[in-house]
C-alpha cells in the first residue's frame, strides 16, 4: 500500500458510496471525492429501491455488508413485494423511499465509516505512472491526490447534456455541472466511449392533486425489510395513488412529438427499453389506450410527488397540458419539468471481470458509466469495484462472482462479455440459475465469501454465523425426523394416509402438508428463530423446483443439436418473455445450441422451445404418414 490513499473513489452516487464504504471496511485508506457533498446518496430519478431482479441485487449487496439495503429500510415509506402471484424466486422486494431520509442514511453510514475521508472536488484528470498505471487524480482546483487504485463512478455526468424540448443545457443532473475534463481524459486514453440517454418525469405538487379521484395504492400490510440483520422497517407507511393517461394525453403527445428532444433529433443516445419515456410508449404501443401512472410521494415531510410512468423531454408548456389531461391531475402544479439526459459511457467490454480497465491498470469503473441504468445495478458494481481495488493494491487475485453464485455475477458477466446497446437493467429473466439465486438466500450464498474477502464487518459476521449454525442444526434434525403419512392425515393434512413415511424435510418438499400440521407434530419447529423456520420452509419448497431446473438443464444439453425450423413464430410459445420472443425472432437460431447462446436465455425458455419444436415435429409426422 502506498501514496496518500490506497483507493480513491470518484463520485458519491450509488456506485461510489458502495465502493468507498467497501474499500474502507476492508481497511484500505480510502478517499471519496465528489462534486457536491450534499448530494451524496442522491436518488436522481424515482424515489424507490428494489423491484424485479433489482431487489435481488439489493439483498446481495446487503449480504456483502453494503449500504443500500440498510439505507432503504431506514428511508422506506411504502414496501411492496412485486410479482407476488408468481413463483417466490422471481418475486421482487421494492420500497419507495423518502428521498431525504435515504440521502441522510447513506451520509450517516459513510460519516461513521473508519478509514474513509470524504472531500468535495470535481475530478478533472488522472495521474498515470511511467508504466501507464493509475497513480492519482487531479481536482478542478489543481489539487493532486495519490493512490494505488481508483474507481470512477461518474453516473450520467460525463459530458452530460439535459434536454427539455428544443432546449439543451450541459448538466449531469438538473442544476449540476457535467463532468467534461474527465470525459476528455478517458477519450485521450483511447477508451471506447458511446452515448446513452435516460429521462425523468416532471415533479408535481402533491397538494394540487385530487387524491380522492385516483385509486389508492397500499403497500404491504406486513412490510419486509431489505436488510436481514438491520432494525427492520422503521417509518410510518404511506398510501400512493394510481391514475393513467387518456386519449387526450396521447393526442397531445402525438401532436407535439416533433418538439420532444428525443423525437426532434436532439438526442442520439439510446434510452432504457424498460423505462421508456411517455413519448416512446405512445409511439411504440400505439394501440394501447391507457398507460398506468403511479403517484409516489417523495417523502413524509415533502409534498413533491413523482408521477412514475410519464418520463418526458417534451417542452415545459406541453408537459403542463399533458399532466392536465390525466385524471386527478387536472389542476396539478408542476414543480420541476421532466427532462432527458444524454451522457458518455465506456463500453464495458473494455473491462476485466474485476471491473478494472484492461488498458489502464489500477483504474476501475462502476455504475452508469458502464452503460447500466438504475441505483441497484450501480451499487452492485460499486461494491465489487471497491473490493477489487483494495485487492489489487494488496497484490491479491480479484474477487469474482460467477453467474451461478449471484445476480451480481450475472450483471458483471453480461456487461464485460456482451457490452450494451441500450441502458442495461437487471431482470430475473437474465439469470439462468434464478431458482437458486433467490432473494431469501443471498446471505447463505454470499456472506461467508464476503467475510473471506474482508468486506463483511465482524458484527454482521457474528450475526450471520449464529443464523447459519441454527439453520444447519434445524436442517439436520429435519432430515432425521421421520413422519408417517397416517399421523399427518389424522391431523387433517390433505394427503393419503397410506402414502408412507418421509423425513420432515421430505414433507416440506412434498408441499402438501400445511405448516401448522407439521408444527403440531414437531413442536420444536415453533421454537426456532422466525428466520430459520422460514428458510427451512423455503428450502423445502424449492427442492422440487431445483430438481426441475436440473432436469431442464440436462434436457437442454441433450437437445443441443435439435434443429429449429426457420418459420417458428416465437410469440406462439407459452412461457417465453416478450424480450426473449423478440431476441429469438431477430436472431432466428437454427438449433437449440445456437438459441442457448442468446443473451438472457434460460434453461426454462429453452425447454419451452424444445417442447414446442418436438410437439410440432410429432404433429407433422402424424399428418404426413
Ligand atoms: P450517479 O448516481 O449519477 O452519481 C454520480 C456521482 O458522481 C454524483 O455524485 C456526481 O456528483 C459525481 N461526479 C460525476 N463526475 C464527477 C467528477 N468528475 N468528480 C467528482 N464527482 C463526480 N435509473 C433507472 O433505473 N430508471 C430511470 O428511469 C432513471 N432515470 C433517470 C433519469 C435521470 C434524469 C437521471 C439523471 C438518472 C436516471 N436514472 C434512472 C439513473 C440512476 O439515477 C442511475 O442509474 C444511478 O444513479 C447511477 O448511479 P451512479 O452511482 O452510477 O451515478
Amino acid at each position: 500500500m502506498r501514496d496518500d490513499f490506497d483507493v480513491i473513489v470518484v463520485g458519491g452516487g450509488h456506485a461510489g458510496c458502495e465502493a468507498a464504504a467497501a474499500a474502507a471496511r476492508m481497511g484500505a485508506r480510502t478517499l471519496l471525492l465528489t462534486q457536491r457533498l450534499q448530494t451524496i446518496g442522491e436518488m436522481s430519478c424515482n424515489p424507490a429501491i428494489g423491484g424485479i431482479g433489482k431487489g435481488h441485487l439489493v439483498r446481495e449487496i446487503d449480504a456483502l455488508d453494503g449500504l443500500m439495503g440498510r439505507a432503504a429500510d431506514a428511508a422506506g415509506i411504502h414496501f411492496k413485494l412485486l410479482n407476488r402471484s408468481k413463483g417466490p424466486a422471481v418475486r421482487g422486494p421494492r420500497a419507495q423511499a423518502d428521498r431525504a431520509l435515504y440521502r441522510q442514511a447513506i451520509q450517516t453510514m459513510l460519516a461513521e465509516q473508519q478509514n474513509l475521508t470524504i472531500l468535495e472536488a470535481s475530478v478533472e484528470d488522472l495521474l498515470l505512472d511511467a508504466a501507464g498505471r493509475v497513480a492519482g487524480v487531479i481536482g478542478h482546483d489543481g489539487r493532486r491526490f495519490g493512490c494505488g487504485a481508483a474507481v470512477l463512478t461518474t453516473g450520467t455526468f460525463l459530458r452530460g447534456m439535459i434536454h427539455i424540448g428544443q432546449q439543451s443545457t450541459p448538466a449531469g443532473r438538473v442544476g449540476e455541472a457535467p463532468s467534461v475534463g474527465l470525459a476528455h481524459t478517458l477519450a485521450r486514453l483511447g477508451l471506447p466511449l458511446g452515448r446513452l440517454k435516460t429521462g425523468t418525469p416532471p415533479r408535481l405538487d402533491g397538494t394540487s392533486i385530487d387524491w380522492a379521484s385516483v385509486a389508492a395504492d397500499h403497500g404491504d400490510a406486513d412490510p419486509e425489510p431489505f436488510s436481514t440483520f438491520g432494525p427492520g422497517v422503521v417509518n410510518r407507511q404511506i398510501v400512493c395513488g394510481i391514475t393513467g393517461t387518456t386519449a387526450r394525453t396521447h393526442a397531445i403527445i402525438r401532436d407535439n412529438l416533433h418538439l420532444s428532444a428525443v423525437y426532434g433529433g436532439q438526442i442520439s443516445g439510446r434510452g432504457p427499453r424498460y423505462c421508456p419515456s411517455i413519448e416512446d410508449k405512445v409511439v411504440r404501443f400505439a394501440d394501447r389506450e391507457r398507460h398506468q401512472i403511479f403517484l409516489e410521494p417523495e417523502g413524509l415531510e415533502d409534498d413533491t410527488v413523482y408521477p412514475n410512468g410519464i418520463s418526458t423531454s417534451l417542452p415545459h408548456e406541453v408537459q403542463v397540458a399533458l399532466v392536465a389531461s390525466i385524471p386527478g391531475l387536472e389542476h396539478a402544479r408542476i414543480l420541476r419539468p421532466g427532462y432527458a439526459v444524454e451522457y458518455d459511457f465506456v463500453d464495458p467490454r473494455s473491462l476485466r471481470p474485476s471491473l478494472e480497465l484492461r488498458a489502464v491498470p489500477g483504474l476501475f469503473l462502476a455504475g452508469q458509466i458502464n452503460g447500466t441504468t438504475g441505483y441497484e445495478e450501480a451499487a452492485a458494481q460499486g461494491l465489487m469495484a471497491g473490493i477489487n481495488a483494495v485487492r489489487l493494491c494488496g497484490g491479491l487475485e480479484p474477487a469474482l462472482l460467477d453467474r451461478s453464485q449471484a445476480y451480481i455475477g450475472v450483471l458483471i458477466d453480461d456487461l464485460v462479455t456482451q457490452g450494451v446497446s441500450e441502458p442495461y437493467r437487471m431482470f430475473t429473466s437474465r439469470a439462468e440459475f434464478r431458482l437458486s439465486l433467490r432473494a431469501d438466500n443471498a446471505d447463505l450464498r454470499l456472506t461467508a465469501l464476503g467475510a473471506g474477502w474482508g468486506c463483511v464487518a465482524p458484527a454482521r459476521q457474528r450475526r450471520y454465523q449464529a443464523f447459519e449454525t441454527a439453520l444447519q442444526r434445524a436442517r439436520r434434525r429435519a432430515e432425521q425426523e421421520r413422519l408417517a403419512s397416517g399421523t399427518l392425515a389424522a391431523l387433517d393434512a390433505p394427503i393419503r394416509p397410506d402414502s408412507g413415511e418421509r423425513s420432515l424435510i421430505g414433507w416440506l418438499e412434498h408441499g402438501g402438508v400445511p405448516s401448522h400440521v407439521l408444527e403440531q407434530v414437531c413442536p420444536w419447529l415453533t421454537d426456532l428463530p422466525q428466520r430459520v423456520l422460514e428458510q427451512l420452509r423455503t428450502e423445502g419448497l424449492y427442492a422440487g423446483y431445483l430438481h426441475r431446473q436440473d432436469a431442464e438443464r440436462r434436457m437442454v444439453l441433450r437437445e443441443d443439436g435439435l434443429a429449429l425450423p426457420g418459420d417458428i413464430d416465437f410469440a406462439q410459445i407459452g412461457g417465453l418473455s416478450h424480450e426473449l420472443q423478440e431476441k429469438l425472432s431477430a436472431s432466428q437460431p437454427t438449433s437449440i445450441g445456437a438459441a442457448s447462446r442468446i443473451q438472457g436465455m434460460t434453461p426454462a425458455a429453452l425447454a419451452a422451445v424444445t417442447a414446442y419444436v418436438r410437439r410440432r415435429k410429432a404433429e407433422h409426422a402424424v399428418c404426413f404418414t
